[in-house]
C-alpha cells in the first residue's frame, strides 16, 4: 500500500447537508435522556416485519394503547406490510419497462396506506380513538425527485389538531406531496425519515424505531453469533454505521436526527424490551475504541488506468460522475511511474454502468489507456468514537486481516471509522476476525 494517496472522504460527512431545510425546527435544543420516563410525545414507527399480518397489527395496536395508558401521547408511523413493497415494485417491472417516477410513486405509497387504515381498525377495536393520515395530508413537503424526494418542509397542522382531540395520528411513512403537488416517496426504507422528521417537527421527546431485531449490534448476528446489542451510541457512530452496510436504520433518518436533535431508541416489536438509544453524545457515555463492525457488499470498484498525471485530470473525472449525480466513495491515486497513473474509485453498484460511461468516453480525452469494472468487491469497517484518541487501531485491523490472508485493496478513513475494500467472497470472514480482534463479542 505504499506510495498511495488515500482520500479521506468521510461517507457520514458528504450527507450532512441533506433535509436540512426543516424550517420549524432550526432551534429546537436538545433533550436530555432518551428514556420513556418524563416523555409526554413520542413518535411510534413501525417497520414492514413489525406489521406483516393481522396479528402483528394487533400487536402493535396492543403497544400503542399500553404506552397511552402512561399518559404518553403517541404520533405512528408505519411501513407497508412486510414486503408489499418489493411486490408492488415488482408488478411494475412485469408490467413495463418504461417507470415514470410519479406513477411508480403513486403505486408505492398504496403500500403504507394498507397497513395504516388496518392499524387505526385495530386501534378502534381497543377503544383507542386513532386517524390515518397519508404523508401529504400530514403536510409533509418535498421536492420533485420522484422515488427519492427530500424532505423540505413538515406542516404537521392536522396531526396537531388530532392529538389535540385525543386521537391518534397514524401516518404513511415513507410519502410526502411535492411542491408541484403530486405524490413522491422518500427512497427505500423511508418510513425512518418520515419518524423522524415528524419527531422534529412536533417538537416529540423521542422517536421509538421498532423493528425486527433488538437493536444495534456490534456486527450482524448472523455473520458474527457473540455479536451483541449496544445500549447506547452517539449520532456520529450511527451515522458511519448506517453509512458503511449496518442496515437498521437508514442513513438518511439519522443524519435528520443528528440535525434535529431528535434522541432515537431503536428496539424490537417482538420482545418489547430496550434496545438502543442514539443520541448526542455525553461525556457520561463509554467510548469503545471499536463499537462495531460493519461490511457493505453494494459498491463497485472502476479504476482507469494509464491516466496522465496532469493537473485537472482527477477534477474531469469527478465533475463528470457528479454531473450525473453519483457519488463516489473511496478514492485512490497510485504516485505516478513515467508520467502516468491509475484512479480508482467506488461507486454505488447501482451506478456502475453510468460510471463506465463517463470513464469510458474521458479515455481518450484525457489520454489514458482503459476501464475496469470490478464489482466483486466489498467494504469492511470498524467504527468506534474512541478511535479519536486510541492510535493503533489501523495496524492491529490490518495485521488481523493480514493474518487471516485477506488482502487489502483500498483503504479510507474518518476520525472514526476504517474501512478496507476488500474481496467480496473475504467480507464474512473479515467481519469475524475483526469482531474477535477487538474482542467485542460478549
Ligand atoms: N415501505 C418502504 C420500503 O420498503 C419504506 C419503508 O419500509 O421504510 O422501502
Ligand atoms: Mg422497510
Amino acid at each position: 500500500m505504499q506510495g498511495k494517496a488515500h482520500t479521506r472522504a468521510s461517507r457520514a460527512g458528504k450527507h450532512t447537508c441533506g433535509d436540512s431545510a426543516l424550517r420549524q425546527t432550526g432551534r429546537r435544543t436538545s433533550r436530555p435522556g432518551g428514556r420513556l420516563a418524563g416523555v409526554t410525545l413520542v413518535v411510534q414507527k413501525f417497520g414492514g416485519t413489525s406489521v406483516a399480518d393481522a396479528d402483528r397489527i394487533r400487536a402493535v395496536a396492543d403497544h400503542i394503547a399500553r404506552t397511552r395508558r402512561t399518559g404518553t401521547s403517541v404520533i405512528v408511523v408505519v411501513s407497508a406490510m412486510g414486503k408489499t413493497t418489493d411486490g408492488l415494485i415488482r408488478l411494475a417491472e412485469d408490467v413495463s419497462r418504461v417507470r415514470p417516477g410519479r406513477e411508480l410513486d403513486m403505486l408505492l405509497t398504496a403500500g403504507e396506506r394498507i397497513s395504516m387504515s388496518l392499524l387505526c381498525m385495530a386501534l378502534a377495536e381497543l377503544g383507542v380513538p386513532a386517524a390515518s393520515f397519508t404523508g401529504s395530508q400530514a403536510g409533509i413537503i418535498t421536492d420533485t425527485t420522484h422515488t427519492k424526494a427530500r424532505i423540505l418542509e413538515v406542516k404537521g397542522d392536522r396531526l396537531r389538531e388530532s392529538l389535540a382531540q385525543g386521537v391518534v395520528p397514524v401516518v404513511a411513512g415513507f410519502q410526502g406531496v411535492s411542491s408541484a403537488r403530486d405524490v413522491t416517496t422518500l427512497g427505500r426504507g423511508g418510513s425512518d425519515t418520515t419518524a423522524v422528521a415528524l419527531a422534529a417537527a412536533l417538537e416529540a421527546d423521542l422517536c421509538e424505531i421498532y423493528t425486527d431485531v433488538s437493536g444495534v449490534f456490534t456486527a450482524d448476528p448472523r455473520v458474527v453469533p457473540t455479536a451483541h446489542r449496544i445500549p447506547r451510541i452517539s449520532f456520529e457512530e450511527m451515522l458511519e454505521i448506517a453509512a458503511t452496510g449496518g442496515k437498521v436504520l437508514a442513513l438518511r433518518s439519522v443524519e435528520f436526527a443528528r440535525n434535529h436533535h431528535v434522541p432515537l431508541h431503536v428496539r424490537s416489536s417482538f420482545t418489547w424490551e430496550p434496545g438502543t438509544v442514539v443520541s448526542e453524545e455525553d461525556s457520561s457515555m463509554e467510548q469503545p475504541i471499536v463499537s462495531s463492525v460493519t461490511s457493505d457488499s453494494t459498491e463497485a470498484k472502476v479504476t482507469i488506468t494509464g491516466v496522465p498525471d496532469q493537473p485537472g485530470i482527477a477534477a474531469s473525472v469527478f465533475r463528470g460522475l457528479a454531473d450525473r449525480a453519483i457519488n463516489v466513495d473511496v478514492i485512490v491515486q497510485n504516485t505516478s511511474h513515467h508520467g502516468t497513473t491509475d484512479i480508482s474509485f467506488t461507486v454505488p453498484r447501482s451506478d456502475l454502468e453510468g460510471s463506465l460511461e463517463v470513464a469510458e468516453q474521458l479515455v481518450p480525452r484525457l489520454g489514458a489507456v482503459s476501464v475496469i469494472a470490478d464489482d466483486d468487491v466489498a467494504t469492511v469497517s470498524l467504527v468506534g468514537a474512541g478511535m479519536r484518541t486510541h492510535p493503533g487501531v489501523t495496524a492491529t485491523m490490518f495485521e488481523t486481516l493480514a493474518v487471516a490472508g485477506i488482502n487489502i485493496e483500498m483503504i479510507s478513513t474518518s476520525p472514526i471509522r476504517i474501512s478496507c475494500l476488500v474481496r467480496a467472497e473475504h467480507a464474512e470472514r473479515a467481519v469475524q476476525v475483526l469482531h474477535a480482534a477487538f474482542e467485542l463479542g460478549g
